[in-house]
């Protein structure tokens, strides 16, 4: 439903991961009866699905649904996009130039991708000259068009400066690849190579010791750390890093390349009150509310608070904010505390998932009674099969599906 109401008690910008799920979370166990969801998307995407796509196993279709049958039917759809807030007067103006006030407001815009901050890069470009990249729909399928037909030669997987969504997916498909190479049988006739601008395989100790002794190594994938991909030659298929440690230049040569575009918060919020330096919405990490606008929360890959920025993260801020909105709207204090859980499932190959659990500063915090750095088809076929129903009947449903496990049990949270 659209309408034309110029204030809202609670408004919400974004209807993805987290602002569909807010949406419910409001009408359902707020029961406030005037919300107003701003989203200019009539399509939602289950985007940790887009690995499994790329990989040639999932059919991208089904990681789409339509955004009309997933926000509550009592919340007011505005189908616009936002050009700017502005908190002190409490107003959220849409591109096309309509107002909107608020008492609340609960920043979910999500990120923004910045194709064109690589010299050469465009995501129109993407599917030519043997470039990749999963981290869209329209260009997911020509991951598996392109691992498919490849023949042999120079496979290049890159990952830009942190932060980004899913700092996992970047190598996924690199692992994903290597695999499926052998598999094909052309594996001695590829190079397969890792440029990440991070210090590291992973942020944390324990997986990024799995990856290196379990796969990069008995695999022979190559790594290069600090190399943050600058430009791209597509006609003569060459991608250029910079060594951020040297400050050095270095070209590679590609038969394909999977790249990850560079990321940045939404333009609307690094231009408003709302940002902090880096530019995303500046939250007190715990709580999730705005530190300098009471009446402002955020959450999902738009917030400033320093987790990982993935789905999973998103399922244990949700009812933190709502808990919290509630007490604020009462008066009272803010209780709730998100502890910075974020989850990656690490596909290693066709069939093998690391299943990655942690707390702010790495802190492992891990949900099964066995070792997750080992590479397992039961967290395999969880990623699979499992975790896309907690997506859809959970998640964005705005529900706990299902009950999370005892603290004493697991992490007490639920991977996604
Ligand atoms: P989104 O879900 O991206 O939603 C943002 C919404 O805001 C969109 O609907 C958009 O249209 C809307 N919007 C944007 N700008 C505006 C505007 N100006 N005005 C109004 N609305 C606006 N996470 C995991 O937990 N596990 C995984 O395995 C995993 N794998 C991933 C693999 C890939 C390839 C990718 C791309 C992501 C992956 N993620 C994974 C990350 C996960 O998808 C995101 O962290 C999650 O979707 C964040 O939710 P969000 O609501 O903040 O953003």
């Amino acid at each position: 439903m659209t309408t034309t109401n110029p204030h809202h008690s609670i408004v919400i910008i974004g209807g993805g991961a987290a602002g569909a799920g807010m949406a419910h979370r409001v009408v359902e166990q707020l029961k406030c009866t005037d919300v107003a969801v701003i989203e200019p998307s009539e399509v939602h995407y289950y985007q940790p699905m887009w690995t499994l796509v790329g990989a040639g196993i999932v059919n991208r279709k089904t990681t789409a649904r339509n955004m009309a049958d997933l926000l509550p039917r009592q919340a007011n759809w505005i189908k616009e996009r936002v050009a700017s807030v502005d908190p002190d007067q409490k107003v959220v103006t849409a591109e096309g130039g309509n107002k909107i006030g608020y008492d609340w407001l609960i920043v979910a815009a999500g990120l923004k991708l910045d194709w064109e901050r690589v010299d050469g890069l465009s995501k129109e470009i993407v599917g030519q000259h043997g470039i990749c990249s999963n981290y869209s729909y329209d260009t997911v399928d020509d991951t598996w068009e392109m691992l498919r037909n490849f023949t042999g030669g120079t496979a290049l997987f890159t990952m830009p400066p942190m932060p980004i969504k899913c700092p996992g997916a970047p190598q996924k498909i690199a692992y994903l690849a290597e695999d499926y190479f052998r598999r094909k049988g052309i594996r001695d006739r590829c190079t397969v190579h890792y440029l990440t601008a991070t210090p590291g395989i992973f942020g944390v100790k324990k997986y990024a010791d799995a990856l290196t002794n379990r796969v990069l190594k008995p695999r022979d994938i190559q790594t290069s750390y600090r190399h943050n991909l600058v430009a791209i030659r597509p006609e003569a298929r060459e991608a250029v890093f910079e060594n951020l440690d040297s400050g050095e230049t270095v070209v590679h040569q590609y038969d394909m390349i999977h790249v990850t575009p560079p990321q940045s918060p939404p333009d609307f919020v690094k231009n408003s009150p709302l940002a902090n330096e880096a530019g995303w919405v500046d939250v007190d990490q715990y709580t999730m509310r705005h530190v300098r606008y009471p009446n402002v929360f955020a959450l999902g890959d738009c917030a400033g608070s320093p987790n990982s920025k993935t789905a999973a993260a998103v399922r244990s801020q949700a009812p933190v904010v709502v808990r919290n909105l509630a007490a604020a709207m009462g008066g009272g204090d803010l209780k709730a505390q998100y502890d910075g859980y974020g989850s990656c499932p690490l596909v290693t190959r066709y069939g093998r998932v690391i299943l990655a659990e942690f707390l702010y500063g790495g802190e492992v915090r891990e949900t099964f009674p066995f070792d997750q750095g080992k590479e397992r088809l039961s967290m395999y076929l969880l990623k699979r099969y499992v975790l896309p129903l907690v997506y859809w009947k959970g998640l964005v449903k705005g529900r706990q599906w299902p009950k999370p496990v005892p603290r004493d049990f697991g992490s007490g949270h639920d991977p996604l």
